[in-house]
């Protein structure tokens, strides 16, 4: 049983209620918070093992939580975004948000966003040189990448785009982030470039590339490194 510390920063009553719920029900330890300047008061003083950020508050915006949360913590940042708030949520994740969720979303994909956020956390902090995932194998430390066991070669802006969502993997990476990455701060509204690198990234490491299974679109944000295993199609 697990005794992490959740802390919920949600105006909403009925949003809590159900989080309550949902998460004292899988183990977790809950603290709550209604507006952004308790949330950031309570992330200092209580030492949360994940904080769950709503965007819509009624005092001060997600962006600007995260951004005060971050500035003296590690602790993973899990947005939770209504439909209509994607400049909000990617905002939030350039401030240092790991991952989000729109509303409504059900209690297993709560859980397991936020395992992938513990995990990604722990692996921050010791790091695994290996990323393994069925026919994807990425060495960060030989900078080498497999598929079915043979050598995949890359150009060098194809392998650090893989390698900003390999050090990410299972959280959505913004096209903000990969491009300064991969490119450079000076490059971070060419979209198009990116468009084109994960073209040709899947076509080198997707069965097919039309229906990736491991470089997923986060439409409208950013992309993401599946973590789970995937079935056949
Ligand atoms: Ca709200």
């Amino acid at each position: 049983m697990s005794s992490q510390l959740v802390l919920l920063i949600e105006d909403e009553p009925e949003m809590r209620r159900f989080l309550r719920a949902s998460l004292v029900e899988h183990g977790f330890r809950l603290f709550e918070s209604e507006t952004g300047r308790d949330g950031i008061h309570q992330a200092a003083t209580r030492n949360p093992d994940v904080v769950l950020l709503d965007l819509g508050l009624p005092d001060v915006d997600g962006m600007e939580v995260t951004r005060a949360i971050r500035a003296s913590m590690t602790v993973p940042i899990l947005v939770i975004s209504a439909r209509g708030q994607e400049r909000d949520k990617v905002d939030a994740l350039d401030a240092g948000a790991d991952d989000y969720l729109t509303k409504p979303f059900g209690i297993q994909e709560l859980l397991a966003r936020i395992r992938v956020a513990l995990r990604r956390r722990a692996q921050a902090e010791h790091p695994e040189p290996v990323f393994a995932l069925g026919s994807l194998v990425v060495d960060l430390h030989k900078r080498r990448v497999f598929v079915d066991e043979e050598e995949v070669h890359l150009t060098p802006i194809e392998y650090r785009l893989l390698a900003s969502l390999v050090r990410r993997a299972g959280c959505v990476v913004t096209h903000q982030q990969l491009l300064e990455e991969a490119w450079g701060p000076a490059y971070t509204h060419q979209r198009q470039y990116l468009r084109v690198y994960m073209v040709q990234l899947r076509h080198k490491l997707e069965a097919d590339p039309t229906r990736p299974r491991f470089l997923l679109t986060e439409p409208g944000v950013g992309y993401r490194l599946k973590t789970e295993p995937v079935g056949e199609p």
